[in-house]
């Protein structure tokens, strides 16, 4: 069985995160770039699984910039077989109908019998791309998972919602989406580093997989504007001398909220 992670990079969340105001992509120099939490967490349960039944394959598969390779090994350091990075720079700013097309072009490619991905990433937070993926692969999709159990031609696994919890199954091809339920991924061992560090990344082009970006006949949302939030100012206190009820109503209604 070959279980294909989504092993997205985001720039570090316990940082000072930044969006380019020209492009309106993120400022990739302004912190540390590192897998997604939701990733790590995917990627442990594609792991357990591949522990405890050999010959289960997991490859991580990333769309990002030239530095996401150094995300792609940390996958590798923690114990997945291959790691394949799309990278392109005129995928740059792609929205999320040209992540889902190129990221189900190399799932393709690279063959999967179990897609493992994040519920929402916690940049872009789009939280469709798994659903994008299931319909151009043409496959059943299992979304937000709280439990997952993969056997021969089937996945299974509960979803949390409105104090019940439902149970699903699919079958094999799949492509499944997680949440934080499951438990953070585990830290990388100093034989999982090295061993990383002989293995290939393998590269894919938008051309390689048969992309292409300047297909203007399919719908792509575009930025119309982005510009930084007004700074906050300071509120307005009211010291009651006997009119605060006076002086509330009448700043009320010199800004409209009545
Ligand atoms: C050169 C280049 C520059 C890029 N710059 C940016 C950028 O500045 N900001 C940005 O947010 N994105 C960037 N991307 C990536 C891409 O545009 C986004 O991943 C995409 O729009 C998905 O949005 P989302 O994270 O909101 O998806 P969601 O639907 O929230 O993602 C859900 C899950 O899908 C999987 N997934 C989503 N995207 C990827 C991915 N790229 N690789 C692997 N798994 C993925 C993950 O498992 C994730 O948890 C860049 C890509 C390239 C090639």
């Amino acid at each position: 069985m070959r279980i294909v992670v989504l092993f997205k990079e985001v720039p570090d969340s316990f940082g000072d995160r930044e969006l380019d105001l020209q492009t309106g992509l993120a400022v990739r120099a302004a912190d540390e770039a590192v897998p997604d939490e939701i990733s790590e967490r995917a990627l442990e349960v594609a792991l357990t699984h591949a522990q405890a039944h050999p010959g289960v394959e997991v490859v991580v598969l990333g769309m990002g910039p030239a530095g996401a390779e150094a995300t792609l090994r940390k996958g590798l350091a923690l114990g997945a077989d291959e790691a394949v990075h799309v990278v392109d720079d005129a995928l740059a700013g792609a929205d999320l109908t040209l992540t889902a097309e190129t990221l189900a072009a190399a799932l393709r490619h690279i063959g999967f019998d179990l897609v493992v991905a994040g519920d929402a990433s916690s940049d872009g937070s789009g939280g469709v791309v798994p659903a994008m993926l299931a319909e151009l692969l043409d496959v059943p999709q299992l979304t937000a998972l709280s439990s997952v159990e993969i056997s021969d031609g089937q996945v299974a696994g509960l979803r949390s919602a409105d104090g019940t919890e439902v149970a699903l199954s699919a079958s094999l091809p799949s492509v499944i989406s997680i949440t934080e339920a499951f438990p953070e991924g585990r830290l990388a061992t100093f034989k999982g580093i090295a061993a990383a560090k002989k293995k290939t990344v393998t590269k894919l082009s938008a051309a390689d997989l048969g992309v292409d970006v300047a297909d203007d006949s399919v719908p792509r949302s575009i930025m119309v504007s982005i510009a930084a939030q007004p700074a906050r100012t300071a509120g307005v206190t009211i010291s009651d001398q006997g009119d605060a009820g006076t002086l509330l109503a009448e700043y009320l209604m010199a800004n409209g909220l009545v």
